[in-house]
């Protein structure tokens, strides 16, 4: 028997949390009974600064069962935030912490899966959208590009694996040794090593309510992610410099030639575009640069990652 914690970040999330706390009270206290998990076991909401009920709900099922557990963070800072903080919670109390969405759309019965993998040793186990039918095909598109991007600029991800994620209390305390302020948890996970395994399941729709990551805040994490984890950008950055420093090469080569056969004036055209071609490659560069640059300001400042108004657990 082993003490399990599900941690839930929430931002604004009055619509869906009797429905979540409702499904996700029934999956525990059927594990509980069946002398799978320890009585100690909690289901952890954590207020990521919402401007709604959310925490108010939260606190009313804490009075009602000490199941639930809750943290309110001082102000919204995100996700992958809120995640940890209640990730790190979570590494006080319990053996293994299951990370999911507030919304219902990882599948609350994939988690027999995964008990049954870090049952069987595991240390981190990935929750995998078998499919996502059920998304629309933006996001759909969108979310496969983000993946495939990432394979590309090099960066170590588990395919369709968002944050539906088990953890052992050993993944945990590795987990709290990256001490990087811009955090991309599903890139630091396989880093972390140990025994992995994976679990697929079928990606719902959200229960209620509206998606807290509109398109802005996709685009965000996904250069977050890129910066974090890999320097392919900068390295294409001067793949380009260097190309565009042979074609120069060639065009002066062929400036030289019109200048001793006389067409001077004629190179117009070509002289316009490559004015506005190599303007905007150096525009793009520098934004690159600048980019780590700013990445490294961040991290060399340490500031917090979140910090906890109140806690509820018992
Ligand atoms: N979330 C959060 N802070 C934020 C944005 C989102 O804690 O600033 C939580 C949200 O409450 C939900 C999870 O992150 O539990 C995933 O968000 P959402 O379902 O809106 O994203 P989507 O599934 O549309 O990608
Ligand atoms: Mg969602």
């Amino acid at each position: 028997m082993f003490t399990l914690w599900l941690v839930i970040p929430c931002y604004n999330e009055e619509e869906v949390l009797p429905e979540t706390s409702r499904r996700l009270g029934g999956v525990m206290a059927d594990y509980i009974g069946r002398g799978v998990i320890s009585p100690n076991s909690r289901i952890c909401f954590v207020n990521d600064g919402s401007a709604d009920k959310t925490w108010d709900i939260i606190r009313s099922l804490h009075n009602e069962n000490p199941l639930f557990a809750g943290l309110s963070l001082s102000r919204n800072r995100g996700h992958q935030n809120a995640l940890l903080a209640g990730l790190m919670l979570a590494k006080e109390h319990a053996d293994a912490a299951i990370s999911l969405d507030a919304d219902l759309q990882d599948d609350v019965g994939a988690i027999g899966g995964f008990i049954e993998a870090y049952l069987g040793g595991c240390d981190i186990v990935y929750g995998v959208r078998s499919s996502r039918r059920k998304d629309g095909f933006f996001k759909r598109t969108t979310a496969e590009g983000f993946y495939r991007l990432m394979r590309f600029m090099g960066v170590d991800i588990v395919f369709n694996h968002a944050d539906y994620r088990l953890m052992s209390r050993r993944a945990l305390e590795a987990l709290s040794e990256y001490e990087e302020v811009n955090l991309f948890l599903r890139g630091i996970a396989p880093q972390i090593g140990f025994k992995t395994s994976v679990v697929e399941y079928e990606r719902g729709e959200r229960y209620a309510g509206e998606s807290k990551y509109p398109l802005r805040k996709m685009l965000a994490f996904a250069l977050e992610g890129i910066t974090s984890f890999s320097v392919k950008p900068l390295r294409i950055a001067t793949v380009l410099g260097c190309a565009a420093f042979l074609v120069s090469l060639a065009m002066l080569l062929y400036c030289i030639i019109q200048f001793f056969t006389g067409n001077t004036v004629s190179g117009w055209a070509s002289l316009g575009v490559s004015i506005w071609a190599l303007g905007g490659l150096q525009l793009l560069m520098t934004g690159i640069v600048g980019e780590y640059l700013g990445k490294v300001y961040m991290e060399a400042k340490r500031r917090p990652k979140y910090i906890i108004d109140s806690t509820l657990l018992r």
